[in-house]
């Protein structure tokens, strides 16, 4: 990093920060493992380079992780880690070795020891005021702290509701949601009352956004589909339905939540690049953009790896929004790439930054590559004199928090 860029960057550290994203689960369900070291490793995105990119958990020995890690020592999904552990914990190794194993499980175990990792971490060390939150494995629980925390509405499970045995790629039903609310869902009519209700209740419950990860299930491409056509997947028996009737049932569920989120005055958070046969590039979501110019939307990831898209789109649509979560983690080149490139078609508006972690840890590692990517570019802009160092400070605050506040607007307050 230039000059510049390590002054930014030494900045950034300090501003107050909004969170556009993370998925944190409770510290105590780390604390509890015999070997926290290992449970914070496993749920981060090295499982998914180790074990095929599947989120799930890996079913390794520590022995065997570490032989898996000496042919992986230039991932990025295992360098963040060991930035996080080089910055939160006494870790001055590059790499995790048998020897220096216990050492570091036991730092992080007395930290955890100490509570309020959130508090500690997050909100103090690193000015992150406002989280929001996506927990994805309970459909329509708006229960967080709200001190620091602020809830999404996740939907990818309603687009499974077609049946009751089907489960989105984490395993989510709608049906788990009308079950506990003791609403009955017989007809289509009902099931779209289904959605008015937990829409109602997240209203209620103040969710900052509609989220939408149905990437990872199926192509970012939705049609418009007629009712009649809609609801035939809806009254075929279970596992009856063709492969054209569900594409219809969910292209008409993802209009229809386009409509209540411009109803509702929702903005909504998209998860777009890797995802289910690589059918997922931004671009698909063009004519979505182009029928909905009332609900602003945030694009994921830098659409990884069409990672050009998003910045041109941005500049014809002036309510898309862009989001680096998530990149910086993905291809750190490509996420400077990125935001090299949306610096220049918004001007430093409508850009963003977020964690997607699912602990403290994962967070502060991929935060750090957050404001590295952010403080790199910008510098480099200010040494070819493009910009100005003060613009420079300007636009940081901008990515920080005055972008995601005005996404967000007033779910925040
Ligand atoms: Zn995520």
């Amino acid at each position: 990093m230039n000059k510049f860029s390590q002054e930014l960057f030494s900045l950034f550290l300090e501003s107050p920060k909004i969170d556009t994203h993370e998925h944190l689960l409770p510290p105590e369900q780390f604390a509890e493992s015999p070997d926290i070291l290992f449970a914070v490793l496993e749920r981060s995105y090295l499982s998914w380079i180790l074990s095929g990119t599947t989120g799930k958990s890996f079913d390794l020995t520590r022995e065997e992780l570490l032989s898996q890690l000496r042919n992986i020592p230039a991932s990025s999904f295992y360098r963040y880690l060991i930035r996080a552990f080089q910055f939160m914990y006494e870790f001055r190794d590059d790499s995790l070795t048998w020897e220096n194993w216990e050492n570091l499980s036991r730092q992080i175990r007395e930290n955890y020891e100490k509570g309020d990792m959130v508090k500690r971490w997050l909100s103090s060390r690193l000015n992150v005021q406002k989280i929001i939150l996506d927990r994805y494995w309970v459909v329509g629980d708006f229960q967080v702290d709200r001190k620091i925390f602020s809830p999404v509405l996740r939907l990818d499970p309603f687009f499974f509701g077609y049946n009751r045995e089907t489960r989105d790629h984490d395993g989510q039903s709608p049906y788990f949601y009308a079950d506990r609310e003791g609403i009955k869902v017989e007809t289509f009519d009902e099931y779209l009352s289904l959605m008015d209700h937990i829409f109602q209740k997240g209203i209620k419950e103040r969710v900052s956004a509609l989220k939408f990860a149905i990437a990872y299930d199926r192509g970012l491409s939705f049609k418009q589909v007629t009712r009649e056509k809609a609801e035939v997947a809806f009254y075929r028996a279970a596992g009856e339905e063709t492969p054209e009737e569900i594409v219809n049932f969910q292209d008409f569920i993802f209009h229809y939540s386009f409509q209540k989120a411009e109803e509702l005055g929702l903005p909504i958070q998209i998860h777009t690049g890797p995802g289910k046969a690589f059918q997922t590039a931004p671009s698909l979501l063009g004519p979505i953009l182009e029928e909905y110019r009332a609900v602003k939307v945030s694009l994921f990831h830098g659409g990884f790896p069409w990672v050009g898209e998003p910045g041109a789109m941005a500049l014809f649509y002036p309510h898309l929004y862009l989001d680096l979560v998530w990149l910086p983690l993905l291809s750190p080149t490509f996420s400077r790439l990125a935001l090299r490139e949306w610096l220049e078609t918004t001007g430093g508006s409508r850009i963003m930054m977020g964690g997607d972690s699912w602990n403290v840890e994962g967070a502060v590692g991929s935060l750090l590559f957050n404001l590295e990517t952010i403080a790199q570019v910008l510098g480099e802009m200010v040494e070819t004199g493009y910009l100005s160092m003060a613009d420079a400070q300007e636009i940081g605050k901008m990515i920080l928090w005055d972008n995601p506040e005005e996404f967000f607007a007033s779910s925040l307050e």
